[in-house]
């Protein structure tokens, strides 16, 4: 039986992708070496990083005043590093509070510089996105979470601010189309939607820094990354790679356009089965559905038990919500085949 992976990260890649991956492990690109033991300086890697940068410079459609890194320590380091580069010491940065990973971004930004919680939806447990506040004059950025892995929730409509956007797209990237001149920054653990952990992704507008006056250790600071290339220190070569292979795959298939059109097709199936069922509720406002995580709780809790060994049995895998929502929690990013939903919404049809 074939069997779907719903984890929300690390996540599900194109089968294509694991093979290309697994014959590099054996021998890279004719060069009579694993990709494992190749130098990061050799000729035949460096492709894969311009390459890399080109793709999403390609499928995300940044012009020149932007940088792509590729940078380690998971999108949680880029909670402290954005506020260390971007947020001066008298100035401040507005965050909205959309769930744990927002949450955990203002406390380390808050190291930095004066931080204004915007707006929170704690009160009802993450459940929608804000969409009233105002900002402080000397704002310099707003951070905002693209997509709550955890809660299911995404922005749908982008704010109308005067000030660059800087995002924590971990779990969205590259799946929807971006006003991209809204953004200052996005930043993206690879593990959600881009490829394998170990490797996280930077895009940053060039403008936004040189704004700070602190002392930024070395590894920490935007432009050593900007003018080693990434190549500062040992890049993380093997998760890169991938990385590599599974956006040449989503360039394939239609870039970013298609992957949209595809990913609301599967979602928007998934939330029907679930509002049609007696048995079964999502857990997020409407509007602010997300496309990627799909939570959803059952309306007698005693029969979670049951309906995730049904889930099982017809393939469906690590469906289990997070502990802060219960429930259960289907993430259908990208590579998650229209096959895989359609199998699951079996399962919650045949057991309503
Ligand atoms: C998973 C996740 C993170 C944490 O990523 P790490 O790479 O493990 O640090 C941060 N933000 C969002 C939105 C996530 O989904």
């Amino acid at each position: 039986m074939k069997k779907y992976n719903f984890s929300p990260g690390p996540a599900i890649l194109p089968q294509v992708v694991f093979e290309e991956a697994s014959a590099a492990v054996k021998e890279f690109a004719g060069t009579g070496f694993s990709i494992l033991e190749i130098s990061h300086r050799s000729a035949a890697f460096k492709e894969i990083m311009d390459e890399g940068e080109a793709l999403i410079k390609e499928i995300l459609h940044l012009n020149d005043d932007y940088e792509v890194l590729f940078l380690t320590g998971g999108a949680s380091s880029q909670f402290y590093m954005s506020a260390m580069n971007l947020l001066a010491k008298d100035k401040t940065a507005a965050y909205l509070d959309t769930g744990t990973w927002s949450t955990k971004a203002i406390k380390e930004a808050k190291l930095f510089g004066n931080i204004d919680v915007v707006a929170s939806s704690k009160d009802s447990n993450f459940n929608y996105i804000p969409k009233d506040y105002q900002l402080q004059g000397d704002t310099s950025y707003l951070h905002l979470t693209s997509n709550n892995t955890i809660f299911g929730t995404q922005i749908h409509s982008w704010p109308d601010v005067d000030v660059p956007l800087v995002c924590d797209m971990s779990s969205d990237i590259f799946s929807r189309k971006l006003p991209i001149e809204k953004f200052g920054m996005i930043y993206a653990g690879a593990q959600k939607n881009t490829g394998p952990a170990g490797v996280t992704l930077v895009v940053i507008r060039k403008d936004m820094l040189g704004k700070v006056e602190r002392e930024i250790p070395t590894m920490l600071d935007y432009q050593t990354h900007i003018t080693k290339k990434s190549a500062f220190n040992t890049p993380p070569v093997f998760p890169i790679y991938v990385s590599v292979l599974n956006l040449r795959w989503l360039k394939a298939h239609g870039g970013i356009e298609e992957m949209q059109k595809t990913n609301e097709r599967k979602a928007l199936r998934l939330y029907d089965a679930i509002d049609q069922s007696a048995y079964f509720i999502g857990t997020a406002a409407k509007e602010d559905r997300s496309m990627m995580n799909v939570c959803f709780l059952m309306n007698d809790p005693s029969r979670e038990a049951e309906f995730l060994a049904a889930a099982t049995e017809a393939g469906c895998e690590s469906i289990k919500g997070h502990r802060s929502v219960g429930g259960f929690r289907a993430s259908i990013y990208n590579a998650m085949p229209e096959e895989g939903v359609e199998t699951l919404i079996n399962v919650i049809n045949n057991f309503s």
